[in-house]
């Protein structure tokens, strides 16, 4: 049990009179608070609803709508007096605020810092910050915290660039990076692509018509959001993502041969990470594979699936089922001129503008809050993609309107036949310059041996879905999430 109570460095006073503590402007923000067991049990001896924690096991908090409407608050939050109504039993998390416990960027240093959302700490950085991490960090080196936290590292958020970093912690860094047990667990680096690569090969799941997920970079698009790790089990190549939530696969284990006894060990790693959180799970799971989990007591659903295309198609855009593409197409031609070049390094920074651009044209659109979310998200992924792509093996094309860069896209091939359509970006103002800029690509693609073009899948945003399904898609590739029997 942590002491109930840590050294606060924030006046009271001031706490009362600030608006941004306890309340979230987006019911699944990152930063609600996380109770563990004990902290949930305490909580709803206070009259918090047990409803609230999806897991009593310990969880992030459900967040609850201002009635108002603006925005949502922590159920233990009084929007009448501005107070918890926990304050004397309120959470870790919430007691060590404005300090947070957060990985380091790539994920293998845990580090103490302090978050310069607080306004207290915006207006003027108190003289005794580093001496109040001092006595915070004494604390969490007592065995009772330090194992409080060890127990439960979702206590323990990802990186942010707004945390201002006060420490590392190597004693808690070491403590949790041994309870991920015996067998070696691994970051997945660049170093590790033609590892993951030659497995992928070896395995019978990658071929013309699988997931666009049975390729390295698509994962290593997100390392800078989700830690991903690999492990070798029974001869099998697992690969592990770390969300703010828990640990999943993302993928099933790669190799040759039956995959009961290597799912079986992963995930027994992954109870014991996570406990019995439902995040624990297999993602992106072909169809062959999916009865044979069934029968092995996995609950199998179905997720979003890719759509393939013949690269014929969609390189000629013939026919009255293509009119409108092709006009669009047409259009852009009549009314731009415009070059189309491999995209190149020095492009990075015209790309960045790109995006932002982008970003500001898509909300102005009014995005729902899933959509809006895989904006934010997408940036980190870009960058990978934008400063990586030779090592990850993927290529990009870059359009200039006046010598402006108006539109980039980067893919990988799959197989000898798929292309993957990985990122495509371009401003929206001039109309026709995404449907040429994919085309363009279909035909880039067809030229170099494509038979089929993978576009990924929707997201389960309908005006994806739209737009995906206006292209008629040769097959849509099925594709299933697997969660443990045992699953809480
Ligand atoms: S538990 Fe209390 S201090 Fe923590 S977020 Fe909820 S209302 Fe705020």
């Amino acid at each position: 049990m942590p002491p109930m109570t840590l050294p606060q460095l924030v006046p009271s006073r001031t706490c009362l009179q600030c608006d941004v503590c306890c309340r979230f402007p987006d019911p699944n923000s990152v930063l609600r608070p996380y109770f563990t067991e004990d902290e949930i049990t305490r909580a709803m001896a206070e009259g918090v609803e047990g409803t609230v924690f999806p897991n009593h096991r310990g969880s992030q908090v459900l967040l609850v709508p201002d009635p108002l409407g603006d925005g949502y608050f922590c159920p233990a939050f009084d929007a009448t007096t501005s107070t918890c109504r926990i304050y004397e039993r309120r959470p870790l998390d919430c007691q060590l605020y404005p300090l947070a416990l957060m990985w380091n960027q790539p994920h293998d240093q845990v580090l103490l810092g302090w978050d310069t959302k607080c306004p207290f700490m915006r207006g003027e950085i108190p003289g005794e910050i580093q001496r109040h991490a001092e006595r915070v960090i004494a604390l969490l080196d007592q065995p009772d915290l330090h194992g409080h936290v060890v127990a439960h590292p979702r206590l323990i958020g990802r990186f942010q660039e707004d945390v201002v970093v006060l420490a590392r912690l190597p004693r808690l860094t070491e403590s949790i990076a041994g309870q991920w047990g015996p067998t070696p667990l691994h970051r997945f680096t660049l170093e590790d692509i033609p590892r993951m690569t030659a497995a992928l090969e070896r395995s019978e799941w990658c071929h013309a018509q699988s997931l666009a997920a049975y390729a390295p970079a698509y994962h290593y698009m997100w390392n800078g959001l989700l830690a991903y790790w690999w492990m070798e089990l029974q001869g099998t190549f697992c690969l592990f993502a770390q969300s703010p939530d828990g640990w999943f696969m993302p993928l099933p284990p790669i190799g040759t041969g039956p995959i009961d006894a290597p799912l079986s060990d992963a995930m027994e790693l992954l109870y014991r990470w996570n406990g019995d959180s439902s995040v624990s799970r297999v993602e992106n799971l072909p169809s062959q594979l999916a009865p044979e989990l069934a029968r092995l007591g996995y609950r199998v659903t179905p997720k979003e699936p890719d759509y393939l295309y013949r690269a014929t198609d969609l390189a000629a855009l013939a026919g009255d089922r293509y009119k409108s593409q092709r006009a669009l197409c047409n259009r852009f031609e009549r009314e731009q001129s415009c070059e189309v070049d491999a995209y190149q390094a020095g492009d990075l920074r015209d790309c960045r503008a790109l995006l932002g651009g982008w970003s500001r044209q898509k909300q102005a659109e009014g995005l729902e809050s899933f959509g809006a979310m895989l904006l934010a998200d997408a940036r980190s992924a870009h960058e990978t993609i934008w400063s990586q792509a030779p090592d990850l093996r993927v290529t990009g094309k870059v359009v200039r309107v006046r010598g402006r860069l108006c539109a980039y896209t980067f893919g990988y091939w799959l197989t000898s036949t798929t292309f993957c359509v990985l990122l495509e970006v371009t401003d929206r103002t001039l109309s026709g310059l995404a449907q040429y800029l994919f085309r363009e690509t279909c035909r880039t693609a067809l030229a170099a041996g494509a038979e089929y073009i993978n576009a990924m899948d929707d997201a389960g945003l309908p005006g994806l879905r739209r737009s995906k399904q206006a292209y008629h898609p040769a097959m849509l590739i099925p594709n299933f999430v697997a969660f443990p029997a045992r699953e809480s």
